[in-house]
């Protein structure tokens, strides 16, 4: 009986080692394949985390990631001339020529506006060469000028 008790526990041992070795060898065969097809791709939209205030707002983006955020919490305009924009901006060493993007939002009026022309010449005459993007809610339409 004893003898049979032995037999029961070194197969037990057996087995709780054998899974233990199963485990570690089933992860080291994920660690020799770690790039292959396992990450996650999941769509998502940028504007939508900027835009989320019923004002409009504007943002400038530059290749080193700095984003300038202007607003003057009015629902249809932002109360901002370019030159002085231009003046902050340079004073602030991000020349409005290297800026990537510039956004802005609408909300309803799915168009630029004449002030926004006006103001998208403004800083193109100074060197700006990036996009220059109209976010349109409530539908999230994204325009570009000139395109
Ligand atoms: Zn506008």
């Amino acid at each position: 009986m004893r003898k049979f008790l032995n037999i029961i526990t070194g197969l037990l041992i057996l087995f709780v080692v054998g899974v233990i070795y199963w485990s570690f060898a089933n992860t080291e065969k994920q660690v020799d394949f770690p790039q292959v097809n396992t990450a996650r791709i999941e769509k998502t939209n940028l504007w939508k985390l900027l835009f989320r205030d019923a004002v409009e707002h504007a943002y400038i983006l530059f290749p080193d990631g700095t984003l300038y955020h202007i607003t003057s919490y009015e629902e249809h305009k932002i109360s901002l001339t370019a030159d002085y924009l231009i003046e902050v901006l340079k004073g602030d060493k991000h020349p409005i020529n290297d800026a990537v993007l510039v956004i802005h939002n609408h909300w309803a009026y799915p168009m630029f506006s004449l002030t926004d022309v006006r103001f998208y010449h403004a800083i193109t005459n100074k060197g700006f060469q990036g996009h220059f993007l109209l976010y349109v809610l409530p539908m999230g339409d994204v325009k570009e000028m000139g395109k």
